[in-house]
């Protein structure tokens, strides 16, 4: 009898080649059931699943095969490693897992991997699909950055308390778009830049949405009301 963590991440029991999961917890017993579907095939173990008491129905099918448990276990274990590890390369962390496996093979090795990107897809938030859900995100974001919106013309400008210290301070202060490097959804990345020693230097950030008059000249009032 052995012990380990499903896909799901509840508790599992291998015993006699059958995989069984938890499902109920009494006062002195726990009870297991066969993972395999309209399988009746249930146990009893004691509160400490350290020994089995009873042995329920018998299975209505065989025994799965030593590759379909391996992959059983790798599954499993993948899912928790891909989330726990973000950084870790999937191919790398599939062959950490298999390392002691006997059947799997090349095409079981792309599948993981696969799914090593599937389940980290599922754990990161999901990418805003509008303006409006960027400026959502941007607004509730947690950061020392000051996000200062103006929703009904949809513009953001980003800055820092040392960077705004920066700008007033300069004597001259310079003010540019570019439409090459602007972020999804926003139609022009527009500076502020300070000046020092001859230099330009960028300190406040805004995403317009247009290249309307009206937001031009709202994007230039912002900073000062920062
Ligand atoms: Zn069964």
């Amino acid at each position: 009898m052995e012990l380990f963590v499903t896909e799901r991440g509840n508790k599992g029991l291998r015993f006699n080649n059958y995989t069984y999961r938890l499902i109920e917890v009494n006062k002195k017993s726990k009870r297991f059931r066969c993972t395999k579907k309209d399988c009746p095939a249930s146990l009893l173990t004691d509160c400490d699943e350290q020994n089995i008491v009873k042995i329920g129905k018998p299975h209505n099918h065989e025994a799965p095969s030593t590759h379909a448990k391996e992959m059983q276990t790798a599954r499993a274990s993948i899912k928790r490693k891909a989330e726990d590890s973000l950084n870790e390369r999937p191919s790398k962390l599939v062959c950490s897992v298999v390392s002691s496996f006997s059947t799997i093979t090349s095409r079981d090795l792309d599948n993981l991997t696969r799914q090593v990107r599937q389940y980290r897809l599922k754990s990161r938030p999901k990418l805003p699909k509008t303006r409006e859900e960027v400026l959502s995100v941007l607004r509730d974001y947690d950061s020392d950055f000051i996000m200062e919106i103006d929703e009904s013309l949809q513009i953001c400008l980003i800055t820092t308390v040392e960077n705004l210290n920066f700008l007033s301070s300069s004597t001259h202060i310079l003010a540019d778009g570019t439409f090459q490097f602007c972020p999804r959804y926003f139609y022009q990345l527009y500076t502020f830049h300070g000046t020092r020693n001859g230099h330009f230097i960028p300190c406040v950030f805004a995403l317009l949405p247009n290249k309307k008059e009206a937001t031009y000249t709202r994007a230039l009032q912002m900073p000062r009301h920062v």
